[in-house]
């Protein structure tokens, strides 16, 4: 996307190593195999490294993204335009499994990340037999090194990616206990979406607002104390003033005009965090991953382009400083299945069309709601779905002006009629099947729209939840030569180990 990205300095240069062949031996060796990147990364450990995690983010989210910006440049030719983190010069691939199963999920891809270990789904920082802690980068760094750590998130700071960086639970789901973690880590920036369960789940413990103000946290939760706080010697945790869904932070494609950003996020925490010992910044775009699992393209593309403009932000601290930062940028796992290319398209595709999307599944929900209040006719909620998603019936005056491949089929008129039946009642008359129904748990007009339109674009899913897909890894900087090659999760914690020389 952008083309000012400085070539890598001389330190990165110049360790032109043989990673790959070290790559292997870490599944089984791990302490052989840091002694042996060690051996061969000679340069001085990375001092600003910046860990983004695109949650959900494998090849089809970043690709889809590409497609749709060469799609939308407008040459009527096929190509593909590059992100930020596209364009970094060393790319790799990693392996996603866990311990429980193949398609993996958060807390346990997370502690593989952030510890160089496997565990359960679920389970965050602790061994299979949920009893033994594991220590995490960014808490060695801290302790090792005295680097400053933030984590920033745009969903809940205490969500299992994010917790992945400083807690150690048995179970992603204690969520009070993540955010009882967070105040005793010690770290110096939190900023994101609002804690999940900040009173416990009966409601009656104290707030974690409370608690993290007496371990020293400011805690701020408007636009004006977050735009004006510049003081490094306080440790701030930021919630964002604008909650939208489960108290996350808003989707790119529905954000509203001076609402805070991940970009602006990662701004602050480079603000805040830059000190001549160094820092640790993890950002999480943790909502590419929602939008994956309600299997809605658009707001994925959205949310990646976004995801891409608060990478930019450390790709200008690191022309600041190319010889001793390192930006790393992958996902956790794929979610949804998602394919580009499509049976229903054969060898085509019109990704142009999801840019006839508005705004996203969660937010037409709420519409689907007002809809359900008022009775509304299927065809004034047809012609709702027009303006915001295109879609348009044969049989409407619109039609005549619409690009073709919007014209809704027979089938796909009955498949919204169908659910727009079953948007209308309420929740509890609506037949649910999690595993194999139409709609998952979602509501089921929603889903269909965006199933339709997606299809419509050459755009498959396959899952309502993750897959065991691998994912890329981006790197740019410092020790970047290690993270090329086909390696497993655990080895991206096994490089930063051995790159910062911590024990
Ligand atoms: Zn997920």
């Amino acid at each position: 996307m952008k083309s000012f990205i400085k070539k890598a300095g001389a330190a990165a240069a110049v360790i032109a190593l043989t990673a790959t062949t070290l790559v292997s031996a870490s599944l089984s060796f791990p302490a052989e195999a840091i002694a042996a990147k060690e051996q061969v990364y000679s340069g001085k450990a990375p001092k600003y490294i910046f860990m983004f995690i695109g949650d959900g983010m494998s090849y089809p989210q970043v690709t889809s993204a590409m497609d749709y910006l060469g799609v939308m440049s407008g040459t009527g030719k096929v190509e593909s335009k590059d992100l930020t983190f596209t364009a970094f010069p060393v790319v790799g691939s990693a392996q996603t499994f866990d311990s429980s199963s193949f398609a993996p999920d958060s807390a346990s891809t997370a502690t593989s990340l952030a510890t160089g270990k496997k565990t359960l789904s679920g389970v965050i920082n602790m061994d299979e037999t949920k009893t033994v802690k594991y220590e995490t980068i960014a808490e060695k760094l801290k302790n090792q090194l005295g680097y400053k750590v933030g984590v920033v998130s745009s969903v809940n700071i205490n969500h299992a990616t994010p917790a992945a960086y400083y807690a150690h639970q048995a179970s992603r789901g204690n969520y009070y206990e993540i955010g009882l973690e967070l105040t005793e880590s010690k770290f110096d920036y939190f900023a994101g979406g609002d804690f999940l369960s900040r009173t416990g789940k009966n409601k009656d413990l104290k707030d974690i607002y409370e608690v993290a103000k007496e371990k020293g946290y400011t805690v701020i939760n408007t636009a004006e104390e977050f735009k004006s706080f510049n003081d490094k010697s306080k440790k701030l945790i930021a919630i964002t003033p604008t909650p939208a869904d489960a108290d996350s932070m808003s989707y790119a494609i529905d954000r509203k005009a001076g609402e805070i950003s991940l970009a602006d996020y990662t701004k602050k925490g480079i603000e805040l965090l830059d000190n001549s010992k160094g820092f640790f910044l993890m950002v999480e775009s943790g909502k590419i991953d929602w939008t994956c699992h309600a299997n809605d393209a658009a707001t994925s593309v959205k949310e990646t382009i976004d995801f891409d403009e608060s990478i930019e932000a450390a790709v200008d601290f690191y022309n600041k400083h190319p010889e001793e930062t390192l930006i790393l940028v992958t996902g956790d796992h794929e979610t949804g299945g998602m394919t580009i290319g499509y049976s229903g398209t054969g060898y085509s595709t019109y990704l142009d069309l999801l840019a006839r999307q508005k705004i996203s599944f969660k937010e037409y929900d709420k519409k689907i709601a007002e809809f359900r209040e008022n009775k509304a006719s299927f065809e004034n909620v047809m012609e709702d779905i027009r303006i915001n998603f295109g879609l348009t019936l044969n049989t409407s005056p619109e039609s005549a002006n619409t690009k073709k491949e919007l014209i809704l089929t027979d089938y796909e008129v009955e498949r919204l009629k169908t659910a727009y039946n079953q948007s209308m009642l309420d929740v509890s008359e609506r037949e649910v099947n999690p595993y194999d129904s139409l709609y998952s748990e979602y509501e089921p007009l929603s889903v269909t729209i965006t199933h339709i339109l997606n299809n419509k674009a050459g755009i498959g899913w396959t899952s309502w939840w993750h897959t065991g897909l691998p994912v890329p890894v981006y790197a740019m900087g410092a020790g970047q030569n290690l993270f090329s090659g086909f390696y497993d999760n655990t080895d991206v914690f096994v490089n930063l180990k051995a790159l910062t020389k911590v024990n």
